[in-house]
């Protein structure tokens, strides 16, 4: 039997985050993932955006979770020396007059100034994209090439000696007094980061998850040439040297298929701005672990001590996940408290 600190469950976001923060701080783990293909974080566009365009308002810790998200992604950059985060502008294109307006009056909010600018712009090409209302740009914003990140971090990981390919199967978990034993290792502790599988997870189904389908696509454009990020609805993301187009919500289809109807409704919306031809190269759908309070799930099993979750990073992954994953680390590491609105313990009577 091996004596590690962790096993890990899923190389998501969470999983390969939370990992790798842990072992930042000289912490033993061991990843287990079944290797699935439409996992949500490979399927995103990993986008990082600091604000909520709907609202205009700051998106919810902004403040604290970019410069984490940042510097960790920075870090990884590094550490495999490859590229993996791409800073980009998203222009926001006015609807009408009054989104323009609103977006006018919030400049002299202070708390806006560092994350978006104030000018309205007309950078595109009128012939090619139709935007009579002129538009704004966010500030410090960006994407993280997810699928490209998390293969070299499995490659990482599997160099260790630390990655086993396998579906976690939850019969084969030993309780030992303070430990858990499973697979040859004895651990203090399996932390469950299944992105939305946790609805299966016999210790975690009673989490209120309230899961979104996503669907999103490769295009590329005939004439059309961006070096920006566009949002108008959907968003359109320059993507290495094709565009990603998306993405659709829906609530009660749950699962990893594409659909006609989702790949109908993201062209309809980007034709109802772009004017030019579009192909389509690739579609994809993931399921987002959404909970019904929009916040992260973090936290111990309020029966047993040696199991954990970290998961719930919603529509937002890129940018929660480094920031929650060292909460957690100091939570495990040094009983540094969780606040109560992300701790599981809020869902606990
Ligand atoms: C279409 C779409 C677009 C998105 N766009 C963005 C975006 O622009 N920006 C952004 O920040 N976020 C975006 N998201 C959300 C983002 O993908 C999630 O917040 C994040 O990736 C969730 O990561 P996770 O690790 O919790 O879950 P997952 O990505 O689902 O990872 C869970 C992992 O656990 C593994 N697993 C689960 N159960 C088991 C088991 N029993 N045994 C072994 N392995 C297991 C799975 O194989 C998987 O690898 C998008 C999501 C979708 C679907």
């Amino acid at each position: 039997m091996k004596t590690i600190d962790y096993i890990i469950v899923g190389q998501g976001l969470a999983g390969s985050i939370l990992a790798y923060t842990l072992m930042h701080q000289q912490q033993k783990v061991v990843v287990v993932d079944e290797g699935k293909e439409n996992t949500s974080s490979k399927v995103a566009a990993g986008l990082c955006n600091p604000v909520v365009f709907k609202r205009l308002t700051k998106s919810w810790m902004v403040d604290e979770l970019m410069p984490v998200a940042l510097n960790f992604y920075k870090h990884q950059e590094e550490l495999l020396n490859d590229q993996f985060y791409v800073d980009i502008p998203i222009y926001k294109l006015f609807v009408g007059e009054e989104e323009r307006d609103f977006w006018q009056q919030k400049r002299n909010e202070p708390e806006l100034l560092e994350w978006i600018t104030h000018t309205i712009e007309f950078p595109f090409e009128k012939n090619l994209i139709d935007y009579p209302f002129g538009a704004s740009y966010t500030l410090q914003s960006g994407f993280l090439q997810t699928a490209k990140w998390l293969a070299a971090f499995k490659a990482y990981l599997k160099n260790k000696g630390v990655f086993i390919e396998n579906k976690f199967d939850y019969n084969t978990i030993v309780f030992d007094n303070n430990f858990v034993c499973w697979n040859g290792y004895k651990a203090k502790k399996i932390i469950f980061c299944e992105g939305y599988q946790s609805i299966n997870n016999p210790y975690f189904n009673w989490l209120p998850f309230k899961l979104t389908k996503g669907e999103v696509l490769t295009i590329d454009f005939k004439n059309l040439t961006l070096k920006s990020a566009l949002n108008k609805g959907v968003f359109v993301l320059p993507y290495n040297n094709y565009y990603k187009l998306g993405a659709t919500y829906d609530w009660d289809n749950l699962n990893e298929e594409t659909t006609e109807k989702g790949k109908i409704e993201l062209l309809k919306k980007a034709s109802a701005f772009i004017k030019d031809e579009i192909t389509v190269f690739e579609h994809k759908a993931g399921i987002r672990p959404t909970i019904s309070d929009r916040r992260p799930l973090l936290g111990i099993h309020p029966k047993h001590e040696q199991l954990a979750v970290f998961n719930g990073l919603g529509t937002k992954g890129v940018m929660i996940a480094p920031y929650f994953a060292k909460v957690f680390t100091e939570f495990l590491i040094a009983n540094k408290p969780i606040s109560k609105e992300v701790d599981i313990n809020r869902f606990v009577d």
